[in-house]
């Protein structure tokens, strides 16, 4: 755990121990040591928060021209990103797409043998599992394992430690990807097939000008390191070579949280006497969302089509927009216009939404989802 953990027992959150040319900042050590230091962990930060669903208007549009760059709201007055925050499932790495397809069944069977489960459906017990898995989703994955503990209580079963569950269902994934990541390893998969698109592009360009990156996912660390590592995208986000560093879920969820690497984020750059409208964050699911604009950052929801590896995600993107995104894309295959946008260079008349004929259909959340 210790390494894991990396910055000794006080720095949980630093992915890895401090160079000297690159101290861990006082913020990383407070954040989760709940001392009083600057950037402490508090209750808010510590904790993911739910998804606080606004009533907007989800009418497509305005676009970049020429563009698939939707901008939600009115950026006139933003500056060049100082700081760059990103998820990573969905947003970066599509090497865990289609988890859903583990984590469901694996619930189903759980609920179905406890005493009241095993006289209901299945397909109801699917539909409810389906239900709470989408609304955490975006969440780290202990919160899925710890409602899964509570419905199986509630059906009279003794269930597990989430912990538990947790183990079991990476097990079962790593089953599913495991093929990935080796194809990866003895290169008979390229890296770009295996992440969101332009990914590595618009990381290079984002570095090329400046802008510190990191990395923060729900998943656990070690997996992130690794699966970064094997995508190559890790090197971007290295503290050694001038990255923000890479974090990851913890097996305590209470020592890890986005918003506490946000909050060290803030302390960094406030430095640069500039805030939150330095910092840019990037993701698939409404929490990074929510905590970069908790800080006045820019907030792009990435509604990555996983499977097809192109299009917009309805869903993600609906999800994205309600939890207050500012621009929605569907991957990073136009990242030159993207950065050019981002550093204030594009400011060319906005498209109106293309008619809806063109629009591709949303496509059912579960439609492929067997059980
Ligand atoms: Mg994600």
């Amino acid at each position: 755990m210790g390494q894991e953990a990396g910055y000794g027992m006080r720095g949980a959150i630093y992915h890895t121990a401090p160079s000297p040319s690159h101290p861990a900042p006082a913020a990383a050590r407070g954040a989760v040591s709940g001392d009083g230091a600057p950037g402490a962990a508090s209750a808010e930060t510590a904790h993911e928060p739910d998804l606080v669903v606004a009533d907007v208007d989800l009418a497509p549009g305005p676009f970049l021209p020429g563009t698939s760059i939707e901008l939600r709201s009115d950026h006139a007055r933003r500056i060049a990103p100082r700081a760059a925050l990103f998820d990573f499932d969905g947003t970066l790495s599509l090497i865990r797409e289609g988890w859903q397809d583990v984590m469901v069944p694996m619930m189903v069977d759980a609920l179905a043998s406890t005493p009241v489960g095993r006289d209901e459906d299945r397909v109801a017990l699917a539909t409810r599992v389906r239900e709470f898995v989408d609304r955490l989703t975006g969440k780290q994955t202990i919160y899925q394992m710890i409602q899964l503990a509570e419905e199986v209580r509630a059906r009279g079963g003794a269930p597990l430690p989430p912990l538990e569950y947790k183990r079991r269902y990476h097990d079962l994934l790593w089953r599913r990807i495991q093929g990935r990541v080796e194809a990866l390893r003895t290169h008979s998969a390229s890296r770009e097939a295996l992440c969101v698109p332009g990914a590595h592009a618009f990381l290079t360009a984002l570095r090329r000008r400046g802008t510190t990156l990191y990395l923060a996912s729900g998943t656990d660390l070690q997996y992130v390191r690794d699966e970064a590592a094997a995508l190559g995208l890790a090197e971007f986000f290295a503290v050694e070579g001038g990255g923000g560093g890479i974090y990851g879920a913890l097996d305590e969820p209470e020592r890890f949280s986005k918003a506490m690497v946000i909050d060290q984020i803030m302390n960094e750059i406030r430095r640069h006497g500039v805030g939150g409208e330095a910092l840019v964050g990037f993701g698939d699911g409404y929490v990074e969302i929510q905590n970069c604009k908790d800080v006045g950052g820019l907030a792009v929801g990435v509604a990555s089509d996983e499977a097809r590896r192109e299009g917009v995600d309805e869903w993600k993107r609906r999800r994205l927009i309600r939890a207050g995104a500012d621009v929605i894309v569907p991957d990073f295959r136009e990242h030159a216009r993207l950065v050019a946008w981002l550093f204030g260079e594009d400011q060319g008349r906005l498209a109106p939404a293309p008619a809806e004929s063109n629009r591709p259909a949303a496509r059912a959340r579960w439609e492929d989802h067997a059980v």
